[in-house]
């Protein structure tokens, strides 16, 4: 009985101790003492499974990345959008601090002796103040970043491609007053009468309004672009977005800091509630 016991228990010492040779032949394969047939089975067993694993890991990633392709594809938009009302959070904030230290008149509508460029000579033969780029510029100080002023969302219907710009200087690279940018690197128009008395007059906006006038007369002594509903007038139908930004809708920015996301029917109730207010839509665009 004793002996039997020994027995088993050597048995049982045998197999804990010959358990790290087991381990050790995973590492030396050519290490071959003492053959244990299940051990030896167990190594191509155990890299089949391996390679089962990858190919289920594989699988798994192919198919979470069919799924989830469409949905972040499909985000794009609505992140351009949330992109585009902080840009325009940005810009008001910045006309209205400008506006702030000037008798509450945003720049285009008091004199260069008082800080605007109402009275600004023409650049070399041509009406500077009627580009977009050069009034947003005057409120670089208050921008921060020209980067601000590129919409992710402009893609279409440009003449060019957006360029955006990185510094308010004249440098190739990514100065907003360089050629190669300026207007290139302007998604939003500007509301020419856009005023502090006027609060929800239109003061910026997604470019992709469509104008009916171009070359409009203006008090501000600016020839401008025009969508023809004035005082009095019913916005008509056929003015709304469109679809080159965001869809057919797009972001306003009011004069006194609100940005809305609206779409067409929206657009037009914000030119007809500025339309009460009896301001002209005379807007600067990048093109
Ligand atoms: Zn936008
Ligand atoms: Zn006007």
């Amino acid at each position: 009985m004793k002996d039997e016991n020994r027995a088993f228990e050597s048995s049982v010492k045998t197999k804990v101790s010959r358990a790290p040779l087991s381990r050790s032949r995973f590492a030396d394969p050519s290490h071959s003492p003492n053959p244990m047939k299940t051990s030896q089975h167990s190594i191509p067993s155990r890299q089949a499974f391996t390679r089962l694993e990858l190919i289920v890991v594989l699988c798994t990633l192919a198919l979470l990345t069919a799924v989830a392709w469409p949905v972040l594809a499909s985000n794009k938009p609505r992140a351009d959008r949330i992109a585009c009302v902080n840009n325009l959070r940005q810009i008001g904030k910045a006309f209205n601090s400008w506006a702030s230290d000037h008798g509450d008149w945003n720049p285009w509508l008091i004199s260069t002796s008082a800080g605007g460029n109402q009275d600004y000579p023409n650049g070399a033969g041509s009406l500077i103040r009627v580009e977009v780029w050069f009034q947003f510029s005057w409120v670089s100080n208050e921008l921060g970043s020209p980067k601000v002023l590129a919409d992710p969302g402009d893609t279409n219907g440009r003449p060019g491609p957006l360029q955006v710009a990185t510094s308010w200087d004249e440098y190739p690279s990514g100065g907003f007053l360089n050629g190669a940018y300026g207007n290139n690197a302007v998604s939003y128009f500007i509301g020419l009468h856009a005023v502090f008395a006027r609060p929800q007059s239109l003061l910026c906006g997604d470019r992709n309004v469509p104008i009916t006038a171009k070359n409009a007369l203006c008090v501000t002594t600016i020839p401008c672009d025009a969508i023809s509903a004035g005082p009095g007038t019913v916005v008509p139908l056929s003015i709304g977005w469109t679809n080159a930004v965001h869809g057919e809708n797009g972001n306003l920015l009011s004069n006194d800091g609100q940005v809305r996301q609206v779409g067409s029917a929206g657009l037009r109730k914000a030119l007809d509630s500025d339309a009460t207010d009896g301001a002209p839509h005379h807007f600067l665009f990048p093109f």
